[in-house]
């Protein structure tokens, strides 16, 4: 363990593209619906329904989240659609699944997704009773990461303390506000070498390489 991680006793992980590698493509299969649902929600084209989708996803944390605040969408109408997609390219991988249940402390799982998409996932990971917590999107009402209130609010369901955690994300600017509160913040990602940011700590291709890396 480096030292500037020997006193973690709480280990905070993203879901989507962080504990499972970028390459699977269950995310490309939710974007795609989520185009389909943008384009006969607002009639653009699918190439400008597109362009909303990820102009929202950086505007307001989720495309979901801009479709509330400016096509007043319901949000459980969206997201039952956007998760129903096969799960057959994410199989269990236990190598990883054993290096997170040897890391010494709490683990909690905190998700943009919601309930269903996390428990279904974690059931096809096999990663369901790896975890001390979870906490998804109907968990922050609605309100994703990286809002600080949202943190505020995870922070203050599992008692979490800033100074002895450290977060896993594939998305940097989740990690901000986590360097924010005091928390170690590790990128992970085939992109995360590249990165600069002044609020990472600590950059990695991949989850599992991180924490093989650990040992
Ligand atoms: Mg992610």
């Amino acid at each position: 363990m480096p030292p500037s991680l020997a006193h973690i006793t709480t280990w905070l992980f993203d879901l989507d593209n962080t504990l499972y590698p970028h390459e699977c493509e269950v995310m490309a299969l939710v974007e795609r619906r989520m185009s389909a649902f943008v384009a006969r929600e607002t009639g653009l084209s699918h190439d400008e329904a597109y362009a909303l989708q990820k102009r929202y996803l950086n505007e307001h944390g989720t495309t979901l989240a801009g479709l509330m605040a400016h096509h007043g969408v319901e949000p459980r109408r969206f997201l039952d659609e956007v998760h129903d997609v096969s799960l057959d390219s994410l199989n269990p991988d236990y190598a990883l699944n054993d290096l997170i249940a040897a890391l010494p402390g709490r683990k909690i799982v905190f998700t943009n997704g919601d309930s269903f998409h996390a428990g279904r996932l974690l059931t096809k990971m096999e990663m369901g009773d790896l975890f001390d917590g979870i906490f998804h999107l109907e968990h922050a009402n609605f309100i994703p990461k990286p809002s600080l209130a949202t943190f505020e609010l995870m922070m203050k369901a599992h008692v979490v303390n800033g100074a002895d955690t450290v977060f896993f994300e594939d998305s940097p600017r989740n990690l901000k506000p986590a360097h924010g509160l005091g928390m170690k913040t590790v990128l992970v990602g085939p992109k995360a070498l590249d990165n600069t940011d002044m609020f990472v700590d600590f950059r990695s291709p991949s989850l599992k390489d991180f924490l093989t890396s650990l040992r």
